[in-house]
């Protein structure tokens, strides 16, 4: 059993690579929802809605979010009627898994039961687990005001400077059923090419996971989402400045180094696995992590589990 954790674009890009060493069975992700947002009324857990695309094989993999040739006559409509958030693309169908969401919900149902009925309905054969049922969210505070890391993303680009990421609810919040079990009882465990700060540290800064992160046995290997000082995209290196992390494979290690064993990082970024091994006792190999081609997926999908497999 493999444990993946994972954002909503680097990490699934990696995933689409293991599917094709791995049965989907064998694969378990816990998943970000600090960025879930309350969309014109409707529920929407992005990350986890590209992951559950992702294994259902339907995903928009040119973008890493909604359902591939999805139209978006709904959203045009609601721009008509002066909706907000009308600048949060959402497809037709995509539309329909933020209904039923909203709508269990709204039953009592809790976030990893509806997720797991998703996955059900969807022929999802892996298992996928919200990282936690309670509600977080991600604030981000900028040169240009404090606003939802929805908005910082999408409806800004990510342009604005940013002095601080705060993740109100976090520390209150409990991992959902399932997630500290399959921490324990993984064989490997994964930590994607994913934001740190925003994507995986509302995961590991969840009560007890990083406690049993710390004290499992399993080889924990992660994939550096920073090559020469930049991220393939997203805000990775202002969040990291922001928090006090060197954006480089060095400030990844700083995030995750009191219980990651190994790290994968560019051959662009070599020279900084010597000190990673010297300085921090991780192990730490060079390959070309740049995930354009499914060739590209698979290839570092195996050096991947080939590290974890060394650290055994
Ligand atoms: P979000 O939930 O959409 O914000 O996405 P994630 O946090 O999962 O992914 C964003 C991160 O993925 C960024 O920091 C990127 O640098 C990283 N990323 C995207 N594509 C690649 C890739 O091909 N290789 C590597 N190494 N990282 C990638």
């Amino acid at each position: 059993m493999i444990t993946i954790l994972s954002g909503g674009t680097g990490t699934p890009k990696l995933i689409e690579g293991l599917r094709h060493l791995v049965r989907d069975e064998e694969l378990t992700v816990i998943v970000n929802t600090a960025d879930d947002i309350w969309w014109n009324g409707l529920y929407v857990s992005p990350d986890v809605d590209t992951v559950l695309y992702l294994f259902a094989n339907i995903l928009d993999t040119e973008k890493y979010w909604g359902i591939r040739g999805d139209t978006f006559y709904a959203l045009k409509q609601l721009t008509r009627y002066d909706a907000e958030w009308t600048w949060f693309s959402i497809g037709d169908k995509d539309l329909a898994t933020h209904i039923i969401r909203t709508y269990l919900l709204k039953k009592g149902l809790k976030l990893h039961e509806i997720v797991k009925y998703l996955s059900r309905k969807l022929g999802v054969k892996a298992t996928i687990l919200p990282m936690s049922n309670d509600r977080v969210e991600t604030i981000v505070e900028t040169d240009i005001g404090v606003m939802n890391i929805q908005e910082y993303l999408v409806k800004y680009r990510a342009e604005p400077e940013v002095y601080n990421v705060k993740f109100p609810g976090l520390e209150r919040a409990l991992p959902a059923p399932g997630v500290i079990d399959s921490i324990r009882n993984a064989e490997i465990i994964i930590i994607g090419p994913s934001n740190p700060i925003n994507s995986i540290g509302p995961i590991i800064n969840l009560k007890e996971v990083r406690e049993t992160l710390r004290k499992t046995e399993v080889p924990i290997v992660a994939v550096s989402p920073i090559i020469s000082g930049k991220p393939v995209s997203g805000p990775a290196d202002k969040f990291m400045k922001a928090l006090g992390y060197d954006p480089s494979p060095i400030g990844i290690v700083e995030i995750y180094k009191d219980f990651l064993d190994g790290i994968i990082i560019d051959v662009a970024d070599k020279v900084y696995v010597e000190k990673i091994e010297r300085k921090y006792g991780i192990k730490a190999k060079a390959t070309n992590t740049i995930m354009l081609t499914l060739k590209d997926k698979v290839k570092l999908a195996e050096e991947v589990l080939d590290l974890a497999k060394s650290l055994k």
